[in-house]
């Protein structure tokens, strides 16, 4: 069987070391290709760190082809442009054209604006290793221009970080940044004083899915921390170093982050695959897309039933590694012939940090807050750094 994986992210990337394991163990010789654009795994819980302190690119990405040597995965780096499901076939932007089998799609999710006029124009996400380097040096630049001017009024506009999404992304970089703000004011001769960051949502209450208590920690702890939290505030359209913000309401930074959420890229869409309105993958409890006999779809892409309520899991890595996990074994069960069981999500928890001495969590639904949310935080990055590495 031929079995291409597009995407090496948590979830492809877990997909295709698991199958390829068993596929040897058992001597079998079906064909596992992975496909992504990057030559790179990139690490998530370092993006944010490296958006606001400089962490090495060693820390933060994995190169493929060093994880994929002693395997027998085939590495393919391009970008994937159109699935073709009537022919079974996956094409390149550079015009390769890829057969398959059984296809997983594991591709993730982008930025998603919510149609905001100028929001994708004027602002700066944060999803990728390239994004956080790109917001790194933009920050840099903004205090090396501000440390240039002697006018307040414009230093403070210069010097303002305004983030929009109230999500454990946009928590985790209020955070950082809150963290890092004086020493790069130090290094570019930056007025500290002038220095503002705002974090944003429409929402009522931040990292939502928690819930208020969580809501009360985060707030008390970046707003210690000089972080202002604005919420129940829509952004209704975003303008060069402006956000217009619900009230009739105008403010002004030089640097505006939109992490206020996602979506699953339109590649699946189409293909003609069933979406939900974010444009995940509709997939049964095989995590088989509806409809489609040898399609999967898993992580950030897919929308997995979560309960008998319609709702569905959220994105988390920890979720797409597992989901690629199940995958692997019920492929695998496929090509040997066996049974398969459903996929039964089980429900670990999240863990964000608020910058480098703080956190909330609630692992196995226990919640915590503060250096045990970090401790946990960091064996858990150990853990998985070892689980990519390990021959
Ligand atoms: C800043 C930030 C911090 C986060 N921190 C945490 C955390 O601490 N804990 C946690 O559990 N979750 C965290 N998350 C969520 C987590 O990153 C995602 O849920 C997880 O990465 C989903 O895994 P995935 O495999 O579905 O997608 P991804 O890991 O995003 O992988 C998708 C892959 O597909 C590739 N790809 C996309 N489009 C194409 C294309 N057209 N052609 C070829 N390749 C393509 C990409 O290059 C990528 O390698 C964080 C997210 C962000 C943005």
């Amino acid at each position: 069987m031929n079995i291409v994986i597009l995407g090496a992210g948590y979830a492809g990337l877990r997909t295709a070391l698991n199958l390829d394991h068993q596929l040897r163990e058992h001597g079998k010789d079906d064909a596992v290709t992975l496909i992504d654009q990057n030559s790179y795994h990139q690490l998530i819980q370092k993006i944010h760190v490296t958006a606001t302190s400089g962490v090495h690119g060693s820390e933060a990405i994995y190169n493929l082809g060093q994880i994929l040597s002693s395997r027998q995965i085939n590495f393919v780096q391009g970008r994937v442009r159109t699935i073709a499901p009537l022919d079974r076939e996956v094409l390149l932007e550079d015009g390769r054209s890829l057969p398959y089998d059984r296809l997983v799609i594991a591709l993730g999710s982008e930025t998603a604006y919510y149609n905001v006029p100028g929001a994708r124009e004027h602002s700066l996400p944060l999803r990728t290793y390239t994004e956080a380097t790109t917001l790194r040096d933009h920050l840099v630049a903004q205090f090396s221009a501000a440390a240039a001017l002697s006018d307040p009024k414009q230093q403070r506009i210069m010097l303002t970080t305004a983030i929009v999404g109230g999500g454990c992304t946009g928590c985790e970089l209020a955070g950082e940044l809150a963290a890092w703000v004086s020493s790069l004011s130090k290094e570019t001769g930056a007025p500290r004083s002038e220095v503002r960051i705002a974090l944003l949502d429409r929402n009522k209450l931040l990292l939502k899915q928690f819930g208020p208590w969580a809501t009360r920690e985060a707030e008390r702890v970046l707003d210690q921390h000089g972080v202002s939290v604005y919420l129940s505030t829509a952004i209704e359209a975003v303008e060069p170093h402006m956000l217009r913000v619900s009230g009739g309401r105008v403010l002004r930074a030089g640097t505006i982050v939109w992490v206020a959420g996602i979506r699953a890229p339109n590649i699946i869409a189409d293909a003609g695959l069933p979406v939900n309105s974010a444009g995940r993958a509709t997939v049964d409890h095989y995590l088989r897309v509806s409809g489609q006999d040898a399609i999967f779809a898993l992580g950030d892409c897919a929308a997995i039933p979560a309960g008998a309520d319609g709702s569905v899991l959220p994105s988390t890595a920890s979720y797409a590694m597992r989901q690629g996990e199940y995958l692997a074994e019920t492929i695998f069960a496929e090509i040997v012939g066996r049974m398969t069981r459903s996929y039964e999500p089980m429900k670990l928890g999240e863990l964000v940090s608020l910058g480098p001495d703080n956190g909330v969590g609630n692992p196995l639904g226990m919640p915590i807050i503060g250096q045990p949310v970090l401790i946990l935080k960091k064996g858990i990055e150990q853990y998985y750094r070892s689980s990519i590495t390990a021959p």
